[in-house]
C-alpha cells in the first residue's frame, strides 16, 4: 500500500490518498473539502479512486464527502453509526465555522470495531476508538504497520473532548487499550499536524505517556 498525505481545509486536515500498488486502486479518508486538491492528487498518481473511508464526520474531515461522491461516484464506508448526529449536523458545522455549503449524507455502511475494508488487494482494519466523538474509527494497515487515527491522537497531543458526547476518560482508555497494544513501532497519521509513532507517544505525550498512566 503506498499513500499521499493531503492536507485540506483551513483547518489543515490530513486527508489521506490509500492506494494498492497491485492494483493501483485506491481509497480516501476524510475528504473535509478543497475537492480540487484531492483530484489533482488522484490524477497525478494515476490510481482508480473507488471509496471514500471516513474516521469521524467532523465538518474538516467529512465535509466534501456528499460532492466527491456523488460525482464520482465512490462509496462511502464509515464512521461508526453514533457519529450519525455529526453528519446530519454538517451544515451546522458549516455555518459555525465559514466552510463552503456542505451535504448531508448516508454512508453505504457504518463501520463497527473488528470490521474490515478493502480497496485492490489492500485491507484494513477498523478499531473503534471513541472519546473524540463516539462514532471514531481508526484504520489500520497491519503489513505496513500505518495506522490513520483521526483526531484520536496527534504527536504530542490528543483530540478535543469538549464537543457533544466528547468524552475524555473515554478518549484516553481507547487511545491506551486500543492503539498502544498494536506496538511501539507503529507509524500513525493523525488528523492534523506531522506523522509519530505510537512509541514515541508513550514516551512523550504529556496525555498519554506511560509514565501519567
Ligand atoms: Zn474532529
Amino acid at each position: 500500500m503506498k499513500y499521499r498525505i493531503i492536507p485540506v481545509t483551513p483547518f489543515q486536515q490530513n486527508c489521506t490518498l490509500l492506494w494498492c500498488e497491485q492494483t493501483m486502486k485506491a481509497a480516501v479518508v476524510d475528504p473535509g473539502g478543497d475537492l480540487a486538491r484531492i483530484k489533482a492528487a488522484v490524477a497525478e498518481e494515476s490510481v482508480e479512486l473507488e471509496k471514500i473511508l471516513l474516521t469521524h464526520a467532523h465538518i474538516d474531515h467529512a465535509g466534501g464527502t456528499a460532492a466527491l461522491a456523488r460525482e464520482l461516484e465512490l462509496t462511502i464506508e464509515g464512521p461508526g453509526r453514533d457519529d450519525e448526529f455529526w453528519i446530519e449536523g454538517l451544515p451546522k458545522q458549516s455555518e459555525m465555522f465559514g466552510f463552503p455549503d456542505v451535504e448531508v449524507f448516508t454512508p453505504d455502511r457504518w463501520l463497527e470495531d473488528g470490521d474490515r475494508v478493502s480497496f485492490g488487494e489492500v485491507t484494513l482494519e477498523v478499531i473503534h476508538c471513541p472519546g473524540h466523538t463516539p462514532g471514531h474509527v481508526v484504520f489500520y494497515h497491519r503489513p505496513s504497520a500505518l495506522a490513520l487515527v483521526g483526531d484520536v491522537l496527534f504527536q504530542g497531543s490528543i483530540g478535543r473532548t469538549d464537543f457533544p458526547r466528547g468524552d475524555h476518560a473515554t478518549l484516553i482508555r481507547s487511545i491506551r487499550e486500543k492503539l498502544f497494544p498494536l506496538g511501539d513501532e507503529i507509524d500513525f497519521i493523525p488528523g492534523h499536524g506531522p506523522m509519530s509513532t505510537f512509541g514515541m507517544e508513550r514516551q512523550t505525550n504529556p496525555f498519554v505517556a506511560d509514565r501519567f498512566g
